[in-house]
Order: structure tokens, then C-alpha cells, then sequence
């Protein structure tokens, strides 16, 4: 069917079209993932092109930067281009040397442990715990050599790790702690938001999280005396923000860096989406409830673990992961839901024994056994914002009529 050429920009800035997808069944595919447009999306970016302040840190930039703080109550935000770029700023703040360590979970994205490989750091990888699937706190201490520099955890699917835990071994060792925190926007921990704990977190505006502008990121700042280098570094290594603010007469090269500052225009998509964020939330948590309350049974009779959210942990419902008896289940409910048109996932494949995980990095003795368990069995159903009730409501149907035979737990 051909578009008809719109008017003006404006109605270009209508609601966007996506390919749909028709299944044999008649109905429209259900993707694993399709991005939220927001309700001022489009105006926002057409007004921040007409503004002719499309580099990094104009208008829309502040603005972002001040909803983000809001949400995470980190003391300073900075957008970057990315998480990744956002986990590299972390690596060059902490002035890692060649042969420094830094422990991680091995269940996680490549990104947490190429950030410091990058800088000649070695990535040491911790199993995760069977639960939550967060680092296994009980096992950082045991991790901790002499050339020890910093612990990264990851909330994954944006349910906290034991940060009292980890904060403490933190402390008594003189390690920074810094969250990649690319799933836990919104979430909290004993009350607190992630990504207020370690003394750096990141976060990611990448098109699968609940807040996107397509390619994005922002490091957190908790750490008041790490503000004016981090500056430096995300603006190619010079002082060229003091210089705008009229602090210094001209820009010089003052240290190592990159550019990591997004465009105002991708600031703008990220102030409209942070502005719906609270209506975001509410419609994800709505899906996750009925996955996790419909899908019990189910789940039950054919021993199929559900997410476990510990009690002093609030999710951001990022995402919703099912643990299948074994990697074969997991397989062939994937290629289930694929015949009814329903896309689902798998997720992290271990660092610990990938190529480059064997090459920059290595695991903790005892290896990660948990980790290559659960990377094998685990799946994700489709969960964003647009998902309707009817679209829930087949999801549910077709993961229902799913039997798992021939297990053997
Ligand atoms: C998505 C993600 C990243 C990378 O985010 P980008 O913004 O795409 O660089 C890093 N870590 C984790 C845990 C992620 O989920």
C-alpha cells in the first residue's frame, strides 16, 4: 500500500507505520520488540531541527538530562552516545592501568566487559545467582585479587543486585562500584533508585530498552569529584564546556576522551519518551502481571521457572524471562511461538568462555556453571508498550499450548 505524500512536516510526524507482518494464521505477527513513539516524539525533533541546534548539549539535551536526574536521583547525569560509550567514560575515569582487574558478572552484554578490556583491564567474571540471575554476591570477595580496581554489577532485567552486600565489600576494599545499569531505569532497591548506588552507573537509550532514542546512553555521576574530568573526556578530551559557559577564553586539549555527546536531535526523541515515561511503566507492568499471574500454572505443570523479583527489589519490568527444564525446551518453544507468528528471544550467552572473553578476561576459580546453565534455557517473551490486551491475550494462548515433553527434572 503506498503512503500518500504528507503536507507539511507535520503530518509526516504522524503516527509512524511499521511492516506488518501477516502469519498464516491470518493475524499480524507480534514481534519480540517494536519502539514506543511517544506522544511528543516527532514534534519535539522537528522542533529541535528547526532550532538549528542539532550538536551535542543544546535545549533538549538539558532538558533530558534534568528528567533523568529526576528519575534516578543520580547527582549528575551526562547523555552519551551510548551505554557502551557510557561504561568506556567509567573505564578512563578509574585510570585503569594494563593487568588491572575488574569484576564482573560473565551473564551479562559484551559491552560491560569491552569497556575495560579496551583500556588493557582485565574483565575477572563471577557466576551469577540461580534466582535472580544478578553476580552472585557471595562470590565478589573471593574474586578480589591485589590488582583488584572496581566491581560492575548488572541488574539484570532491572531487578537489583545485593547492593548492601556488594556496597560493603566495595567500601572494606577500596573498589569502585559502578551499575550498568542499561536495565534498571525506574527500578529500586530498598527504596532507592538504581543507579544511585555505585559512585558511576550507566544507562541505555538503545532501541530494546524502555526509554529509546535508537542509539543512546547517559552516565550517572554519584561522585561530585568526578564531574569535571568526565566533562573533559565526553567533550573529546578538552575543556570546550567550560569555554561555552564562559569559564575559560578558548578550548584546549587537557586530557584523554572522546566524543560521546548524542546530537540535540536524539536528545529531543529522549525528553519526549523520559516525559512518557510514567505511562510507559504502567503499560509494561500491566503485560508483566499478566504473564506472570496467567502463565503460573503453565508454568507450574511443566516446570518452567518464572522471573523471581526478591522483596526489597522493585522491577522495572524491562523484561520477562521464562526458564526452560533444558536448552532443547527452549528451542523448540521458541520455533512454537515462531509458527504463530509470536517472536521470542534468548538472551546473554556467557563471557567467561567467549572468544574474547577467553583472549582479555577470565573467570573466577569454579568457573561460572550457573550462568552457562541458565544462558542455555533462558527465553523472553515480547514486551513493550504497544502491545495491546488482544496481542497479551495471544501471547499467552499460544505459550499455554506449549507442553514440555520428555523432561527430566
Ligand atoms: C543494552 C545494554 C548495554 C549496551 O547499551 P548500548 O546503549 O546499546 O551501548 C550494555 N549493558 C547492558 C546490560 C545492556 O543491556
Amino acid at each position: 500500500m503506498a503512503r500518500q505524500t504528507p503536507a507539511t512536516p507535520l503530518e509526516a510526524a504522524g503516527p509512524p507505520s511499521f511492516t506488518v507482518v501477516v502469519t498464516t494464521t491470518g493475524l499480524s505477527a507480534i514481534p519480540f520488540n517494536r519502539p514506543h513513539v511517544a506522544r511528543n516524539e516527532l514534534n519535539y525533533i522537528t522542533e529541535a531541527v528547526r532550532n538549528g541546534f542539532t550538536c551535542g548539549d543544546g535545549p533538549f539535551t538539558r532538558r533530558a538530562t534534568a528528567l533523568l536526574e529526576e528519575i534516578t536521583q543520580a547527582g549528575e547525569a551526562m547523555l552519551t552516545t551510548s551505554c557502551t560509550h557510557a561504561l568506556e567514560m567509567t573505564a578512563i575515569l578509574l585510570d585503569l592501568r594494563p593487568g588491572d582487574e575488574v569484576i564482573m558478572p560473565s551473564f551479562t552484554f559484551v559491552s560491560t566487559a569491552n569497556a575495560y578490556a579496551l583500556r588493557g583491564a582485565v574483565p575477572v567474571f563471577a557466576d551469577c545467582r540461580p534466582d535472580t540471575l544478578n553476580i552472585d554476591e557471595r562470590l565478589v570477595e573471593g574474586a578480589i585479587t591485589r590488582r583488584t580496581r572496581a566491581v560492575v554489577v548488572v541488574h539484570y532485567a532491572g531487578v537489583a543486585c545485593e547492593m548492601e552486600t556488594i556496597g560493603k565489600i566495595c567500601e572494606r576494599y577500596g573498589l569502585a562500584l559502578i551499575e550498568d545499569n542499561a536495565h534498571g531505569l525506574g527500578g529500586f532497591y530498598r527504596g532507592r533508585p538504581l543507579g544511585s548506588f555505585g559512585e558511576m552507573a550507566t544507562q541505555s537509550f538503545h532501541e530494546t530498552k524502555n526509554v529509546q532514542c535508537g542509539e543512546g546512553g547517559a552516565l550517572l555521576l554519584n561522585d561530585p569529584g568526578l564531574v569535571a574530568r568526565a566533562e573533559i573526556i565526553r567533550e573529546k578530551g578538552t575543556d570546550r564546556s567550560r569555554f561555552f559557559r564562559g569559564q575559560v577564553d578558548k578550548y584546549r586539549w587537557i586530557d584523554i576522551g572522546s566524543s560521546y555527546l548524542p546530537s540535540d536531535v536524539l536528545a529531543a526523541m529522549l525528553v519526549a519518551q523520559l516525559e512518557s515515561f510514567p505511562s510507559v511503566q504502567a503499560r509494561r507492568h500491566a503485560i508483566w502481571s499478566r504473564y506472570h499471574e496467567e502463565l503460573a500454572g503453565w508454568a507450574e505443570e511443566n516446570g518452567i521457572r518464572r522471573p523471581i523479583v526478591p522483596d526489597d527489589c522493585e522491577h522495572p519490568a524491562h523484561l520477562y524471562h521464562l526458564l526452560f527444564p533444558g536448552l532443547e525446551h527452549r528451542q523448540s518453544f521458541i520455533a512454537h511461538l515462531a509458527e504463530r507468528g509470536i517472536g521470542a528471544a534468548f538472551h546473554y550467552q556467557p563471557l567467561h568462555n567467549a572468544p574474547a572473553g577467553l583472549l582479555h578476561g577470565r573467570a573466577i576459580p569454579g568457573g561460572c556453571p550457573v550462568t552457562e546453565d541458565a544462558a542455555g534455557r533462558l527465553v523472553r517473551l515480547p514486551l513493550f508498550a504497544d502491545l495491546d490486551e488482544d496481542d497479551v491475550t495471544r501471547v499467552i494462548d499460544a505459550v499455554r499450548a506449549f507442553e514440555v515433553t520428555g523432561r527430566q527434572r
